[in-house]
């Protein structure tokens, strides 16, 4: 018994305002899901066999696309949202994918500046060319949190605009959990502002889950249960405090099956491209049904 549990971010079309963004189309995850049902109930993702399915940031992609067609197939999933969007703020990580979607990433690159290990850099962000990954590993791996904001702040005013507006185009809110939680799908934490958790001292790391987890508990109704880590990074002591705000599941982006032996706090997924029906389907992943 094993459940590939399979991550998405974008789903969206190819079209409007930011069309570049690097995700899948609404119809290439319908032709994916096809392949996968019938899905793992969230609640039996530990001993389950199949796929089950998340969904990381908290985009509008993820009732505008995603849920209708998991309903469709008597599917439901996770749904894992970073709650400093709802204050009209565009998150760094997303901040950091619009500018690369409207402007050269060798011109971000340049104007960021920096030394990177490559090696290092290629091997997190195995899905980008070089320069994009050199330019995530950059701003999310290297530079202090403030210093990314700011860099990305710059860069986001002068080359995109309202950030205001671009957070109502990209994020779903508080109603739109309320629906997804009361259709039966589960809604859990990606920390307030999607920082990584293993570079935050404990004041903040505390701060970082108590209140995505409160202002998630007061947009569903009760107080959820499950994270997926920002940008898949954590330790110890990350676990430790995800468990002591409720936490009783935590996704990372390790790669492997799910199943019961693991600690729960601790649990694999593969990307869409890693399974049927993605761009580059790994073969360990392609059997987890009868697994
Ligand atoms: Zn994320």
């Amino acid at each position: 018994m094993a459940v590939a549990v399979v991550n998405y971010h974008y789903v969206r079309p190819r079209s409007g305002r930011f069309a570049a963004l690097n995700g899948i189309t609404p119809d290439a995850f319908a032709a994916q899901l096809d392949l996968l049902v019938p899905a793992v109930a969230p609640q039996d993702v530990r001993d389950g066999s199949g796929y089950a399915f998340t969904f990381d940031d908290g985009l509008v992609d993820h009732v505008a696309h995603v849920a209708p067609e998991l309903e469709r197939r008597g599917a439901r999933g996770f749904f894992f949202v970073s709650t400093a969007s709802w204050e009209g703020r565009v998150l760094a990580v997303h901040k950091l994918h619009l500018l690369m979607a409207s402007v050269d990433v060798s011109q971000l690159r340049a104007a960021v500046g920096g030394s990177v290990d490559t090696v290092q850099a290629r091997a997190i962000y195995r899905y980008d060319d070089a320069a994009a990954a050199e330019l995530k590993f950059l701003l999310n791996r290297v530079l202090a949190p403030e210093d990314r904001e700011r860099v990305l702040s710059a860069l986001f005013a002068e080359l995109l605009g309202d950030e205001r507006a671009a957070a109502r185009e990209l994020y779903l809110d508080a109603d739109a959990c309320r629906s997804l939680s009361d259709r039966g799908h589960v809604v859990g934490l990606h920390s307030h502002t999607h920082l990584p958790l293993v570079d935050l001292d404990d004041t903040t790391l505390r701060t970082e889950l108590e209140t995505n987890a409160e202002l998630l508990r007061a947009a569903i109704g009760e107080r959820p249960r499950t994270i997926a880590y920002p940008y898949g990074a954590f330790d110890g002591r990350v676990k430790d405090a995800a468990r002591d705000v409720g936490m009783e599941l935590g996704f990372t982006t390790v790669r492997g099956h799910v199943h019961a032996a693991l600690d729960t706090l601790e649990l694999p997924r593969i990307d869409t491209n890693d399974a049927p029906g993605g761009k580059r389907p790994a073969p360990e992943f392609a059997l987890a049904r009868d697994g």
